[in-house]
């Protein structure tokens, strides 16, 4: 076990390709009211929580929702992929608004695993084949930067097994 030590109020942003186990990891650690999702906050403004045409609605919702959760003093979870800079900037910047330390849990999984588990997820199976490399490259490229992102803590998880070895130990 692994623990992964979270200010008991701050902002986690998952950082991770989609099928990296957000989602999952989101539902295990953390409570359904604690996460903020882009894909129901797209499904929230259009119906259709696959629909991309609705990515601007849907972040703006879930920046509203993050501001909201933090100025009453939630701990909260952006689970999004968040794998490029400008996709994190502006949840730094609410985190900072709010005086909350954001933190980042990196799912870094090998893109071949990623892919291999959206092959069977109804709604990601005819997700192009150039989507997973791309965030998984965008990912590590960006790993070195979070900390002059903003993010005081970053954990960073390389592959399933450590993922599921992680346990989060919130903390005053
Ligand atoms: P997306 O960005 O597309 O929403 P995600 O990062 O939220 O993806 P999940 O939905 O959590 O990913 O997981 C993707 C698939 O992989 C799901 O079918 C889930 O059940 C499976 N999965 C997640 N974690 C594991 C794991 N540790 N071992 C095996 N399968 C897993
Ligand atoms: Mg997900």
């Amino acid at each position: 076990m692994t623990r992964l030590a979270v200010p008991d109020l701050c902002l986690v942003v998952l950082v991770g390709a989609t099928g990296s186990g957000k989602s999952s990891f989101a539902r295990r650690h953390f409570l359904p009211t604690q996460t903020v999702s882009s894909d129901t906050c797209r499904g929230v403004v259009s119906d259709d929580e696959g629909s991309q045409e609705a990515t601007k609605d849907a972040f703006d919702l879930v920046h509203y929702i993050v501001g909201k959760r933090l100025a009453a003093g939630r701990l909260t979870v952006v689970d999004a992929t968040n794998v490029k800079p400008e996709d994190r900037r502006h949840l730094v910047e609410v985190a900072r608004e709010h005086d909350v330390l954001p933190v980042a849990i990196v799912l870094d999984v090998p893109p071949e695993v990623c892919a291999e588990r959206n092959s069977t997820r109804p709604d990601r199976a005819h997700m192009p084949a150039h989507v997973v490399p791309r965030h998984v490259r965008e990912l590590r490229r960006g790993l070195r930067s979070l900390a002059r992102e903003g993010f005081r803590t970053v954990h960073h998880l390389r592959g399933a097994a450590e993922i599921e070895a992680a346990e989060i130990a919130l903390e005053p």
